[in-house]
C-alpha cells in the first residue's frame, strides 16, 4: 500500500488564510494582533526560526516585533524586557526562542512570560490547564500535528497512539492531546526496550526523537498513521526526519514528510495563538 502524504504546507495554508480574516477582523475593531519575539545570541537555527516566525506574522497581517539580544545578556536584563511585554498593550503573544546561553534559566524566563501571552504553550500554568481540560493555549507544535490529523479526518478516538519522545515541547503534550482526543497512548523513549515491538502495535505513530531516519517499514503495522516531528541533518547535509520515508511509506496509511509536514504547522500554530490572544483580551476589555 502506497500513503497518502499529508502535505502540512497545504493545510498549513489554509488555515493561514482563515487566521489572516481573523486577524484582519481585529484590526478593523481597532486591535491588531501583536507578536515579540526575543532572540538571544547568534545561532544559526534559532536565527532562521525566528525569521520565518517574522515572515509569517507579516503574511498574515500580524504586527511583530524583533528583540535581538547579545549572547552575553543578563538573566536578569531579559526578563525585565519580558516583563515590559507583558505590560505592553501592542503585544499579545510573547516567543522568548529557545535555547537560551547558560548563564539564563529557561524555566524562569518562561515562568516569567504572562500566562495570557503565552502563545508558545511552555507556562506551568498553561501546561497544567492543558493536562486539565481547560482552555489555554496549546503548545504549537503538538497543537499543529493534532489538526493535521483532524484536517485529514484521522479519528483519533479508541486508536493506539505510540509516541516515541518524551520532550516537554513535543513528546509530552502530544501524547496529552491525544489522550485529551480519547486515544489511547503509550510513550517511548530512550530507555524503552523493543522500541518496534511497541510501535508495531500502533495505529498511530508520532516519531519525535531527533535521530536520522531510525523508524523505518519494520516498526509499523500495516496501515498505521505515522507522523514525523524529527528535523535532522544527513552526513550530505540534507535535511531529514526520524522517520525514513521510503520505507515507511509502503506500510503506513498516512505519512507526513520532512520538510514540508510537521514544520509547517508549527509556526501556522504560533500565528493562531497570537490571534486568539489578541481576541481574547479584546473581549475581556469590552465585557466589562
Ligand atoms: P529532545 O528534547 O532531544 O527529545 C528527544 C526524545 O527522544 C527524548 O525523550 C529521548 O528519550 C528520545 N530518544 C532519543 N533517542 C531515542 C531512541 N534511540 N529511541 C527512542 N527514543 C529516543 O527533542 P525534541 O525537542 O522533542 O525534538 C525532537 C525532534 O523534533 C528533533 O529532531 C527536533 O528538531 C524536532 N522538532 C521539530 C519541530 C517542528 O516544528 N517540526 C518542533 C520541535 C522539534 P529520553 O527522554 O530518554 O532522553
Amino acid at each position: 500500500m502506497a500513503a497518502k502524504v499529508i502535505s502540512g504546507k497545504e493545510v498549513a495554508a489554509q488555515l493561514r488564510e482563515q487566521i489572516k480574516n481573523d486577524a484582519a477582523d481585529l484590526t478593523d475593531k481597532g486591535i491588531t494582533p501583536g507578536l515579540a519575539v526575543v532572540l538571544v545570541g547568534d545561532n544559526p537555527a534559532s536565527r532562521s526560526y525566528v525569521k520565518g516566525k517574522e515572515k509569517a506574522s507579516a503574511q498574515a497581517g500580524i504586527y511583530s516585533e524583533l528583540c535581538e539580544l547579545p549572547e552575553d545578556v543578563t538573566e536578569k536584563k531579559l526578563l525585565q524586557i519580558v516583563e515590559d511585554y507583558n505590560n505592553n498593550p501592542s503585544i499579545h503573544g510573547i516567543l522568548v526562542q529557545l535555547p537560551l546561553p547558560e548563564q539564563i534559566s529557561e524555566t524562569k524566563v518562561i515562568e516569567t512570560i504572562s500566562p495570557a501571552k503565552d502563545v508558545d504553550g511552555f507556562h506551568p500554568i498553561s501546561i497544567g490547564r492543558m493536562m486539565t481540560g481547560q482552555e489555554t493555549f496549546l503548545p504549537c507544535t503538538p497543537f499543529g500535528i493534532i489538526k493535521m490529523l483532524e484536517q485529514e479526518n484521522i479519528t483519533m478516538e479508541g486508536k493506539h497512539a505510540v509516541v516515541i519522545g518524551r520532550s516537554n515541547i513535543v513528546g509530552k503534550p502530544v501524547g496529552q492531546l491525544l489522550l485529551n482526543n480519547n486515544a489511547t497512548v503509550t510513550y517511548c523513549h530512550s530507555r524503552t526496550k523493543n522500541l518496534s515491538e511497541m510501535t508495531k502495535q500502533a495505529d498511530i505513530v508520532i516519531a519525535a526523537v531527533g535521530r536520522a531516519e531510525i523508524i523505518n517499514d519494520s516498526h509499523l503495522k500495516e496501515g498505521a498513521v505515522v507522523i514525523d516531528v524529527g528535523m535532522n541533518r544527513k552526513d550530505d547535509g540534507k535535511l531529514c526526519g526520524d522517520v525514513d520515508f521510503e520505507k515507511a511509506s509502503e506500510k503506513a496509511s498516512f505519512i507526513t514528510p520532512v520538510p514540508g509536514g510537521v514544520g509547517p504547522m508549527t509556526i501556522t500554530m504560533l500565528l493562531h495563538n497570537t490571534v486568539l490572544s489578541a481576541a481574547r483580551i479584546y473581549e475581556k476589555s469590552h465585557s466589562q
